[in-house]
């Protein structure tokens, strides 16, 4: 019954734990799938957004280098009429160059002749002294008749020493021979400024490069990196895997992990890309994500602990019952219990008698009880005192706990020096029998008692069958009458009660 309750509460205790750690689970997935939907969508954010301003950042390069092409266009068609050579300076800047050569940011633009020097200036009508013979545009141009409008590295110009990039066309003659070189130039403070006003933010940056690496405009602007190859870095080959598209890598002159989202500008041999650190895209998602996980976090725990508390108090439960259980079966097992010798009492017996009674009517068995009554046992406390007496009666205790067969057949104190012996399943004679047993077992311990027939300490005993109908209070007169005719015939004998064929005779 003790263990039954136990093995309830823990497995009450188990299914609690179970379920918390279970809904635990449950709420920490859910927790976890709301985190990576966050920054799923964070960098999608990022993503769409680093991809609007490269089409900006594309449209606005490529619309101001077909702007300034078509100027550059213009002074070929020009100088190749040869009505234009022979015209007044000023009337040939007029028909030359449009308004577009000097529009804000755009250079002035020159004709070179083969050797690099320039032979019109649209701004002057005397040209500047300027040559450019060594010049990657002009080495291009002469080399390559199909060259088109060629994008050139970064050079320095003018009397600040301005960045610029040199958009050139080649000039040939009639029959395809070199005649030189129409060069204009970009200013890259003057994209840098375009950029600048589409900048997602201070951590974020665009460039624009060749095909070839060299980088031409970075916005925000850094000291010493216009002109700089990118063809050492690591993800460089990435811009050539598609015409546009998006990666993440990490940085090559500040080793920052970022999203590169890159276009090829129009058909121009030019890379435009935005740049966004991951760290920043971080920043959109992952405060939230922190604090939403340390609550869950913290709700979870709380939960833990709360279910672990309870636990405590139901496994604490458990133990006061099981202890009052255990205790209200001591009290019943004392209550029925003698305590002189340890064997059941009187009451027990009774109730014992009882049930014995009625087993037996069921299973049709025969039930025998035996009385026991010490002999002169008055005199014996006489002789050596009441302490001694009470070790006699432990003495005669033992033999019966001996001799008996538990937990069928029990032994009782029913009263001061009286026993009695219940043994279900014999009759009368082997119960006789039984009780001769018990007579010599004690009669062999020898122990002195000089007021005593024989000087030792021997019992009488007188044995009675129940019969089957008959009331508890006949069988047990029965074997008292028959310990009385045992007394009475000289004590230290067995008596067999009236049902039985004869009186056992003294051994
Ligand atoms: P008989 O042979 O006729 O039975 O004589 P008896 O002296 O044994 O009979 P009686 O009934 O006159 O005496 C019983 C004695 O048992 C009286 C009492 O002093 C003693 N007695 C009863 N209970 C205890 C006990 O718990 N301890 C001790 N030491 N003696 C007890
Ligand atoms: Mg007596
Ligand atoms: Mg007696």
């Amino acid at each position: 019954m003790h263990s039954r309750s136990r093995r309830r509460h823990s497995a009450v205790s188990r299914m609690l734990a179970g379920s918390i750690i279970g809904v635990t689970l449950v709420i920490g997935a859910a927790c976890g799938m709301m985190v990576m939907q966050m920054r799923r969508s964070a960098w999608d954010q990022v993503g769409r957004v680093s991809q609007n301003l490269l089409e900006s950042v594309e449209r606005l390069v490529d619309r101001n280098i077909e702007i300034y092409d078509l100027s550059l266009q213009g002074v070929v068609e020009g100088l190749r009429n040869p009505e234009v050579d022979g015209i007044a300076p000023d009337l040939r800047q007029l028909v030359l160059f449009d308004r577009a050569a000097t529009a804000n940011g755009l250079g002035a633009i020159l004709a070179l002749d083969p050797q690099g020097h320039a032979f019109v200036d649209s701004a002057s009508p005397v040209p500047r002294p300027l040559r450019f013979p060594e010049a990657d545009f002009f080495l291009v141009h002469k080399a390559r008749e199909d060259a088109g409008l060629y994008i050139g590295e970064p050079l320095r110009m003018g009397p600040g020493g301005r960045r610029v990039i040199p958009l050139s066309r080649r000039l040939s003659y009639a029959d395809g021979a070199f005649a030189g070189v129409v060069v204009g130039t970009i200013a890259i403070d003057y994209l840098n400024a375009l950029f600048a006003r589409l900048s997602l933010g201070d951590r974020s940056r665009i460039a624009v490069f060749r095909e070839s690496g060299e980088l031409l405009v970075r916005s925000p602007a850094r000291e010493g990196a216009i002109g700089r190859s990118l063809t050492k870095a690591a993800h460089f080959r990435r811009y050539f895997e598609r015409r546009a598209g998006q990666f993440v890598a990490t940085g090559h002159t500040e080793a920052i992990e970022s999203l590169f989202t890159y276009s090829r500008i129009g058909d121009r041999s030019l890379v435009a890309t935005v740049v966004v650190p991951t760290a920043a895209i971080a920043a959109l998602w992952r405060p939230k994500a922190e604090a939403i996980a340390g609550l869950v976090a913290l709700l979870c725990g709380g939960m833990i602990a709360l279910t672990l508390v309870l636990q405590r108090e139901l496994e604490r439960r458990a133990r006061a019952e099981e202890m009052a259980l255990a205790a209200n079966h001591d009290l019943a097992r004392l209550a029925h219990t003698d305590g002189l010798t340890g064997l059941p009492n009187r009451r027990h017996f009774d109730e014992a008698f009882a049930r014995a009674r009625e087993q037996a009517a069921r299973d049709r068995r025969p039930l025998a009880l035996v009385l026991l009554d010490a002999d002169r046992f008055k005199r014996y406390n006489d002789t050596y005192g009441h302490l001694a007496g009470d070790e006699v009666l432990r003495a005669v205790a033992r033999v019966l706990q001996r001799q008996v067969r538990e937990p069928e057949e029990a032994a009782c104190r029913i009263g001061g020096e009286e026993f009695a012996v219940l043994l279900p399943g014999a009759s009368a004679r082997p119960a006789a029998a039984r009780a001769e047993h018990i007579r010599q077992a004690l009669a062999r311990l020898q122990i002195p008692h000089v007021g005593n027939e024989g000087g030792i300490v021997t019992v009488s005993l007188g044995v009675a069958e129940a019969v089957p109908g008959e009331a508890g209070g006949q069988c047990f007169a029965a074997a008292d009458a028959a310990l009385y005719e045992a007394k009475r015939q000289g004590r230290n004998r067995v008596v067999a009660g009236p049902e039985a064929p004869a009186g056992v005779k003294v051994a």
